[in-house]
């Protein structure tokens, strides 16, 4: 693939051969951020550079992860960044704590996920509608799983079930080094590419398909977050995380509860239930 080529955000196919392999994982060099970087880089993100210059080998070898162009932060920042530090004050004072996360969610430009009729409420902490009976996920919920998921420490290969409009997968890009984000409504996925394109955000890979079956062709991953409620979490989910990796799901009907799942050993999952919270039904099959 030339660079002339490349078209943002990632398909699935971009990032993985006929082997099935990942070109990350072939590569043995690959260097994994530190929450520092990630802190710095996420609240210096007008100065993130732009993806456009670099070969594929140097995206994955970069530290740090979410190189949106210069013109497209510059903007969306004229007008929107008092409330969205107002946001972000809100989601710490509701508990979440990682400075890390809090600078993700700093960064990026809810705005430009939402539909324009609903864009003064793009800073609210609330979940919006993205069309498809589907929502944009509330900030402070999107911010706490992360927090539970990241743990405060080196996040490598990430996946998110539900990718609706890409927010949370433009969040995550900042705190991982490789996203992986599924979304089952063909239109959505669309949608998702087009508000993510103009980011040039090298380290999402989208894929459309049904995320109960998680993706193998790229597991195993240290991070899994869910962003929809099945009865229970799906299996596959279970066996695609690496040992000591930690999956964050909302699961229940009417009443959903957040739960941390980490795996333990092979065929060993430690599962904490955390708080109360509200989501979409997680479905199965692709429309
Ligand atoms: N991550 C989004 C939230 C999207 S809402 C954000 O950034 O705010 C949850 C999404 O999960 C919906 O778009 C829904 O279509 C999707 N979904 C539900 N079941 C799914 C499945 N089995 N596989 C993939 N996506 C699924």
């Amino acid at each position: 693939m030339t660079i002339k080529d490349r078209r943002f955000p990632l398909s699935l196919s971009a990032v993985v051969d006929k082997s099935g392999k990942s070109h990350i994982e072939k590569k043995h060099s690959a260097r994994i951020a530190t929450p520092q970087t990630a802190m710095q880089n996420a609240t210096k993100n007008t100065l993130i550079k732009t993806a456009r210059q670099e070969s594929p080998e140097q995206i994955f070898d970069r530290p740090m992860h979410s190189p949106m162009s210069k013109s497209v932060v510059v903007s969306s920042l004229q007008g929107s960044e008092g409330s969205r530090r107002a946001m972000v004050a809100r989601v710490a004072q509701k508990g979440v704590k990682d400075r890390v996360v809090l600078a993700a969610l700093d960064s990026i430009p809810r705005h430009l996920f939402i539909q324009s009729g609903l864009s003064s409420q793009a800073y609210i902490d609330a979940s919006l509608p993205i069309g498809y009976h589907q929502t944009i996920s509330q900030p402070y919920i999107v911010g706490r799983m992360i927090e539970i998921m990241r743990n405060e420490g080196v996040l490598g290969k990430v996946l998110e079930i539900g990718t609706g409009c890409g927010y949370q997968a433009a969040v995550l890009s900042l705190v991982a080094k490789e996203v992986y984000s599924i979304e089952r409504i063909k239109a959505l996925h669309e949608l998702a590419k087009n508000n993510l394109r103009p980011m040039r955000i090298a380290n999402i890979r989208l894929h459309y398909g049904d995320g109960m079956l998680g993706l193998l062709q790229v597991a195993p991953f240290d991070g899994i977050i869910l962003a929809a409620a099945g009865l229970e979490v799906p299996q596959a989910l279970l066996e695609q995380l690496v040992i000591g990796g930690r999956l964050i799901a909302p699961v229940g009907g009417k009443n959903q509860m957040l739960q941390l799942i980490e795996r333990v050993s092979k065929n060993e999952w430690k599962n904490s239930v955390l708080e109360q919270c509200h989501f979409v039904p997680l479905h199965q099959g692709v429309i």
